[in-house]
């Protein structure tokens, strides 16, 4: 009886300061990780989390494997890295991340030893992440990139040609797109909400549009998401990528239409309801956040 009780408290306890920390149960999202081959030599690597999908990308060569995005915590990227290791057997050189956000970047602590590559915004806002959240010098060094980059950077690794590429705001000031042209793929990260309504809490809505249509020129037949399920046929994917860019293209029309008759703020939100979006996962928490933000975009006053 005095040991259940003990256990249940130790439980608890465990419970409370997981839930406290925001932090994930490593066992439980580690074992739901699956990796998963879209055309050959690219796999993604997807975990659950409390029902929506967060997906990395595999790009396997010659040489070894290029990781996008490290996901959630040291004890995903290990998981994800077994699994590379037990399927693909090649070592793991470069790491490239998209969003500085903690579910894509706290997993860069399972990487000490591979070199890691984002964009110049990414580390600004990952260095500014870790400041706020007073975290330790050593996890700060272990997180930030080895190369930053202002537009574009050409990887020339194992007999193909990877471009990771930065076409401006979207959902950071710093989100990377990798495209690897003989393979006519291109992974998006949080560039691409699939079939899930955009979060943009830190994002620019009109922006992001132009960084849509700039990757949708680049003549990918694949588009990789961030979040949310890849169909069988992985082609697919451009439909509900198109499907995102109406759903941004719809609010900003409705927002510049409220702008236009002199509306206030408080007024758009009230008037720009997106209801066709109503049944999109994160509709409830989101919709006034890209309301507000795409209303301050638009009338000059996101800085
Ligand atoms: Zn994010």
């Amino acid at each position: 009886m005095v040991k259940k009780s003990a256990m249940l408290l130790l439980i608890l306890f465990a419970l409370n300061s997981a839930i406290a920390s925001q932090a994930p149960v490593a066992d439980r999202a580690a074992s739901s990780g699956s990796l998963r081959q879209i055309i050959p030599g690219h796999y993604v690597y997807s975990i659950n989390n409390a029902g929506r999908l967060f997906n990395s990308g595999v790009v396997v060569t010659s040489e070894g494997v290029l990781v996008f995005d490290a996901l959630e915590s040291e004890a995903v990227a290990r998981a994800e890295r077994e699994s590379i290791a037990n399927v693909i057997k090649q070592p793991i050189r470069y790491l490239v991340s998209s969003p500085f956000h903690d579910p894509f970047s706290k997993g860069n602590l399972a990487y000490a030893d591979v070199f890691k590559i984002g964009h110049e915004n990414y580390r600004a806002g990952l260095l500014d992440q870790m400041q706020r959240g007073r975290l330790s010098a050593e996890e700060q060094r272990a997180r930030l990139p080895n190369a930053t980059f202002h537009d574009r950077m050409t990887l020339h690794f194992g007999g193909k040609e990877i471009q990771i590429l930065y076409f401006g705001p979207a959902h950071t000031k710093g989100d990377s797109i990798l495209f690897v042209p003989q393979d006519r793929i291109a992974y998006m990260s949080e560039v691409f909400f699939s079939e899930e309504f955009p979060n943009m809490a830190g994002g620019y809505g009109v922006s992001w549009i132009r960084v849509l249509d700039a990757v949708k020129a680049l003549g990918a037949d694949v588009f990789v998401p961030g979040h949310g399920p890849i169909p069988e046929d992985p082609k697919q994917t451009r439909a509900a990528l198109d499907r995102l860019r109406q759903l941004l293209v719809d609010a900003r029309d409705g927002i510049q239409a409220e702008i236009a008759r002199g509306a206030t703020e408080d007024q758009t939100v009230a008037a720009v309801k997106l209801q066709q979006y109503e049944k999109l996962p994160s509709f409830a928490g989101q919709r006034e956040v890209v309301v507000r933000r795409m209303y301050k975009e638009l009338t000059g006053n996101l800085p």
